[in-house]
């Protein structure tokens, strides 16, 4: 039997994981049931990437709010008919609590009455089998799939099939939906699933669309990797004009958007983390007059996103404006200050920027700079035993990343200079072995004198096998909604402590003793296997 529990922990970034346990913990405390479901369940399974985390409880989240809260989430909006939160959980993961519930349509067009349920219920009401799958999360049960419809048979096929006959007409937002699914995933649509939108579609049933699904419709847009492909599916099936009557793929700024995309995935390549979507709005109606921008707006139930649409163009500006100011005026303090600034204004102004000098630093924040890091002379630096087991190491390797930023330090041999006085004193030498004190000790090799004065071998080259080179310092991770220092500057005055050098701190000194697993690896005596090999 499959483990979804583990292909959902493998799948999930370490944000969205942290994520579900955070739900679940609230979840549990509160004592209600709760399940993993639709989109998240799918794109565990088919490995696609996962762009949300929907989960639904057997009660009422709208009373959980203030839980979700404390535990570290932020509401970005709620839909009290079918009773809905949308959150944004740390790490800017966007996650929906809903409550499992039943809808019956009693008439074409109109809304459906909304029941509390239980998750088998739910599942019911649901528009395609892929999205109809739920992953317990709870004590007992948990990790059990429940998938009533064949949903996994479903995207092994990749194929989008309805739940029943009267899906399209009940909710003619699964027409735009099954069009987007289709566009995105480019799986078919089952036979008489295509029938039955054909038919739907003949019969204009998508003029019955509810206001908040053509919101909600909108607001996914937004998080599609290629929002432009799904436009133009649904213009081609005459549903763009759906989402707002002056819709087309004409007011999109495709140039803008293709460059977005293309920069977005050149940045996530590098280990940022960049939500893209109120850039992609902005591009999608790049050529629509402000009011329909604004009425576009005014549907989408999330303000979070709202917002961050809202105010991108400003926020931009702004970040432009210090890109040209004192507080970028050497390569390291706009290092810092873009490192600082929030990925998605970055992305945003790597595709926007009219001034040159504000593009040339974001590209070179991006490329030229980034090689910079190759020239910290890591193997020598693991001789001189600054690894990254110093507690200063952090710093010393960002202050050495910053001179070499700033041409403060040349050459290999100036940095090395600057190192030097840095290097930790080598740890005292081990007792020396009792003799002739059983078999045992008597047989052990005696580590060579010069491993034990903490000296590289001689003989051995410049950086022996055994000492493996420090992983690079990482780079300053990008905080989000950070504000930048107000005067980040390099501690480029940072003066060698000849103190460090000559005589071993106390921590030094304790670590070494109290923890002689954290030695470099330099002293590590030759154990029999490393012998033989
Ligand atoms: P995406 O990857 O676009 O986020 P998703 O399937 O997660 O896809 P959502 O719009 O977030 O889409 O909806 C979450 C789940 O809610 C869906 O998977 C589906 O089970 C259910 N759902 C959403 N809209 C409808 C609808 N109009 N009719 C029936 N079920 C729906």
């Amino acid at each position: 039997m499959a483990d979804y529990i583990y292909t959902m922990e493998i799948r999930l970034t370490p944000d969205q994981l942290k994520g579900v346990n955070l739900v679940q913990e609230v979840a549990r405390t509160a004592g209600v049931t709760l399940y993993l479901t639709g989109g998240a369940i799918r794109d565990i399974i088919s490995g696609f990437t996962i762009r949300d985390l929907d989960f639904t409880v057997q009660g009422n989240p709208l009373k959980l709010q203030k839980d979700f809260e404390r535990a570290g989430a932020q509401l970005a909006g709620h839909d009290d008919d079918v009773r809905t939160l949308f959150l944004v959980l740390p790490g800017n993961v966007r996650a929906e609590i809903g409550m499992a519930h039943t809808e019956i349509y009693e008439k074409v067009g109109k809304p459906p009455a909304v029941a509390p349920a239980s998750i088998q219920e739910d599942l019911r009401r649901r528009d395609f089998t892929v999205n109809a799958m739920a992953l317990s999360l709870n004590e007992g049960s948990r990790g059990l799939l429940l998938d009533p419809f064949n949903g996994v048979a479903d995207i092994e096929a990749k194929v989008l099939r309805v739940l029943h006959n009267y899906s399209f007409v009940e909710d003619p937002s699964r027409l735009i939906r099954a069009t987007r699914f289709a566009a995105r995933f480019h799986w078919p649509m089952e036979e008489r699933t295509q029938q039955r939108y054909d038919s739907a579609k003949e019969n204009k049933y998508i003029e019955h669309i509810s206001k908040s699904a053509v919101g909600h419709e909108i607001a996914q847009l937004a998080h599609e990797d290629d929002p432009l492909n799904v436009v133009r599916a649904l213009e081609k099936e005459d549903f763009l004009k759906v989402l707002h009557p002056h819709w087309t793929t004409a007011k999109v700024d495709t140039n803008g958007l293709t460059q977005l995309m293309k920069t977005r995935q050149q940045i996530v390549d590098l280990g940022y983390t960049v939500d893209p979507s109120a850039a992609v709005m902005h591009f999608l109606t790049a050529h629509l007059p402000e009011k329909d921008i604004a009425d576009i707006r005014k549907q989408i139930p999330r303000k979070d996103l709202i917002e961050a649409w809202r105010d991108i163009e400003e926020h931009a500006k702004e970040l432009a404006k210090r890109l040209l100011g004192k507080e970028a005026a050497t390569p390291s303090r706009t290092w810092n200050l873009l490192s600082s600034a929030r990925p998605e204004m970055v992305l945003f102004l790597a595709v926007t920027a009219r001034q040159q000098s504000v593009a040339h630093k974001i590209k070179n924040f991006f490329t030229k700079w980034r090689d910079v890091q190759k020239r910290l002379p890591l193997p020598e630096m693991t001789e001189l035993l600054i690894t990254p087991q110093l507690p200063e190491y952090p710093k010393l390797a960002r202050d050495v990343f910053m001179l070499l930023l700033d041409g403060k330090l040349r050459s290999h041999t100036e940095t090395l200079k600057f190192l030097k006085p840095f290097a930790p004193p080598p740890p005292p030498p081990p007792p020396p072995p009792r003799r002739g004190r059983g078999p045992k000790a008597a047989a052990a090799p005696a580590p060579p004198a010069a491993e034990v004065a903490g000296k590289p071998l001689k003989g051995k080259g410049k950086n022996p096998a055994a000492a493996p080179p420090a992983p690079i310092p990482p780079l300053p991770a990008p905080a989000k909604n950070a504000k930048p220092e107000a005067n980040p500057k390099p501690d480029s005055k940072a003066k060698p402590k000849p103190k460090v050098a000559a005589k071993p701190s106390k921590h030094a000194k304790s670590s070494a003793a109290e923890h002689p697993a954290k030695k470099p690896a330099l002293h590590k005596s030759p154990g029999k296997k490393s012998k033989k090999r």
